[in-house]
């Protein structure tokens, strides 16, 4: 049985990582991706950087961490978590035991299969305006969605941008948008650009020009094995405590899956509690 299973290879789940093998327990990662940071070009607000390093290269660097202390790194998807005495992990190639998990899953951003919005990612398209508003300064952006989560990309976005248009993509407005946002009813054919993006192309022939598009199509957190277990789950986040334990003995959550605030800095600092949280468990087990 392994000590400590963490889902999630993102910040949060290495970071966690890095906490429980230095306090001495085998722990395995498991993620079926590089997670959010991985799409970063360049991260420029990350503690400590000398210089502007990609999401990437953060990412590969915690990697190499973990396995030089001897964690184990699965690429594999989590299909099920079950609890009893014991918490069992499935995942697409093995069932795993553990006596502690941590839950660092990230979150499920929403997107819509336009043309050009996957293919763009990082590159003009953005779904973090607290990220990545500074890079649009004095630009034309555009903000997907119509809801109380694209009105909170639309304010960070307006202090920065030249302009603000809400692109509604045919849904009616959930939520009231300040004056200064243009709001565009019409449906979104595709996202224009080939190296970044350069414009929308509406369904009905329409081009409007902008340097970036920020998908704010609601925040579903990756929440969905914490519901299976009947924990609860609050506007899309795993409710945990200050310890970053959940209702369950063992079980922790970290990271974009429990926080509002998706940061790096934020799921690092995050993971780091769990990890250390799993430790102090693990002893209680004697
Ligand atoms: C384009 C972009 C740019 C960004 N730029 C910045 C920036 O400049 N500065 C900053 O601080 N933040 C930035 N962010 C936000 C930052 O990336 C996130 O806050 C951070 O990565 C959250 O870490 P996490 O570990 O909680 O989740 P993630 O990094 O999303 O990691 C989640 C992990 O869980 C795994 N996973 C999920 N479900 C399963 C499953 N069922 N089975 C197996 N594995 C699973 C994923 O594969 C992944 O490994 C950016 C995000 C994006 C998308």
């Amino acid at each position: 049985m392994e000590d400590v299973v963490i889902i999630g290879g993102g910040p949060a789940g290495l970071s966690a990582a890095l906490y429980t093998l230095r306090g001495g327990k085998g722990t395995t990662v498991i993620g079926k991706d590089g997670g959010a940071l991985w799409k970063a070009r360049e991260v420029e607000n990350y503690f400590g950087a000398s210089r502007q390093p990609s999401g990437r290269e953060l990412v590969e660097t915690g990697r190499s961490q973990v396995k030089a202390l001897g964690g184990v790194f699965l690429e594999e998807e989590v299909t099920a978590l079950e609890w009893t005495d014991r918490f069992t992990v499935t995942t697409t190639a093995r069932t795993l035991e553990a006596r502690a998990v941590i839950l660092a899953t990230g979150a499920s951003r929403a997107t819509l299969p336009i043309p050009g919005l996957k293919e763009l990612e990082g590159h003009g398209v953005s779904y973090c305006a607290v990220c990545d508003a500074f890079f649009y300064r004095g630009k034309t952006v555009a903000v997907l969605g119509a809801g109380p989560y694209a009105r909170h990309e639309a304010d960070a976005l307006l202090p920065v941008a030249a302009s603000v248009t809400l692109l509604a993509n045919g849904q009616p407005l959930a939520a009231r948008f300040p004056g200064k946002v243009t709001v565009e009813p019409r449906p979104v054919a595709r996202v224009l650009g080939e190296e970044k993006v350069t414009g929308v192309e509406l369904k009905d022939g329409t081009v409007l020009p902008c340097d970036g598009l920020f998908v704010a199509l609601g925040s579903a957190g990756g929440v969905e094995l914490a519901r299976k277990l009947g924990l609860p789950v609050e506007g899309g986040k795993i409710t945990v405590d200050a310890a970053m334990a959940t209702m369950i003995p063992g079980l922790f959550a970290a990271g974009d899956c429990v926080s509002s605030i998706q940061q790096a800095s934020v799921a690092v600092g995050q993971g780091a509690i769990a990890g250390l949280s799993a430790l102090n468990y693990l002893r209680t087990l004697g």
